[in-house]
Parts: structure tokens; sequence; C-alpha cells
């Protein structure tokens, strides 16, 4: 149940973030955070955290992003999203209540956090232009995923997640070549 309500919810404030603010891909974070009066900071911490969010009453809310060299730039932008999704999703819990989530590679992948990663591959690869984008790069297969992921400003893992979510074929080039390969060996 708690699932199904998250993940409505998430669907519904990706969509409604990509109506209200027009927004275009590579999707600007630092502005829809803006847009929610959140602050978003990044700082260098150790390795294990991707970022947290926190949220004390009488004060703006806070979105922290580890910014240290390990973390790509598009594993950052991710986390940024997903934090945003914690301050969404808990906008019903009450005002007077802290509220505090750190995400790092041990987080573990409640109903919430889950529905946190789905407003943020929903928010930064939404489904049209991933279809569209998917449709008119057909003629280069073997570039499309880091094509894609260099458009959306994601990682190309998180590129190859969402293809596979929308049931569309990345791999066929590879396949193709695979079974062509095993074809003349055997
Ligand atoms: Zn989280």
């Amino acid at each position: 149940m708690a699932d199904l309500y998250f993940t409505d919810d998430a669907e519904r404030f990706a969509y409604k973030a990509w109506e209200t603010l027009k927004l275009e891909p590579p999707v600007d974070v630092d502005r829809i955070a803006e847009r929610l009066g959140v602050d978003l900071y990044r700082e260098e911490f150790v390795e294990e955290i991707d970022g947290f969010y926190l949220r004390i009453p009488g004060a703006p809310p806070v979105v922290a992003i580890n910014n240290s060299y390990i973390k790509p730039c598009g594993r950052q932008r991710f986390t940024s999203a997903h934090e945003i999704g914690h301050h969404l999703l808990c906008r019903r819990v009450k005002t007077k209540t802290r509220l505090f989530y750190l995400d790092s590679v041990r987080t573990r992948k409640t109903a919430l956090e889950r529905a946190c990663d789905r407003f943020a591959a929903l928010l930064l690869m939404p489904e049209p232009l991933v279809r569209q984008w998917f449709e008119d790069l057909s003629a280069n297969p073997e570039n499309r995923v880091a094509i894609m992921s260099e458009r959306f400003g994601v990682s190309a893992w998180a590129m190859r997640v969402r293809l596979r979510e929308l049931d569309l074929p990345y791999r066929r080039w590879d396949r193709r070549r695979r079974s062509q390969g095993l074809g003349a060996g055997g």
C-alpha cells in the first residue's frame, strides 16, 4: 500500500515539475531546489555518503550532495533529484517534525527510498523524451546509450535502467553481434 502511494506521488510530482517549470534536458536540479525553497549544498563527504535531506522546523530544508571527485557528475545529479524527492514526498509529514534521511551505499531500499529513486528517474529522464531520442538514434545503436545519458546528464547505468523499464531494447546491437559471433564460431 505504502509503496503504491509513494510511487503514485513520485510520478505525479515529476510530471508536475516538467509541466509547471517548463523544464528542458539536462534538467537543472538547482533551479528546481530553488523553486521549492530548498537550500542545496555541495560538500566533500566520505565516500560512503551520496547525500542527505534535512528538515528542521523554522529553517529552510537542506539538501547536501557529496561532490567528491569519486562521485561522477551524473550520479551527483541523480542524488540531487532523489533528495528533492524526499522533500516532496515528505511534505505530508507534519511541519513540526524533524526529518533526516541519509543516503549512502548502505541505505536500505524502503518503499520511500524506491519512490525517491523513481521520482529522480522520471524527473531526469521523462518517458516521452526517452522514447523520442531512442527512436531518433535508431541508426546509431552502438552509441545510443552514451549519447542519451550525456543529453540527460545521467550515468550510463541509470540510462540503461530507464530503458529497461520502458522496454526499449538498447542491447539489440550487442546481441546481434554476439549471436553472429557465436554463429561463426560454432
Ligand atoms: Zn533517500
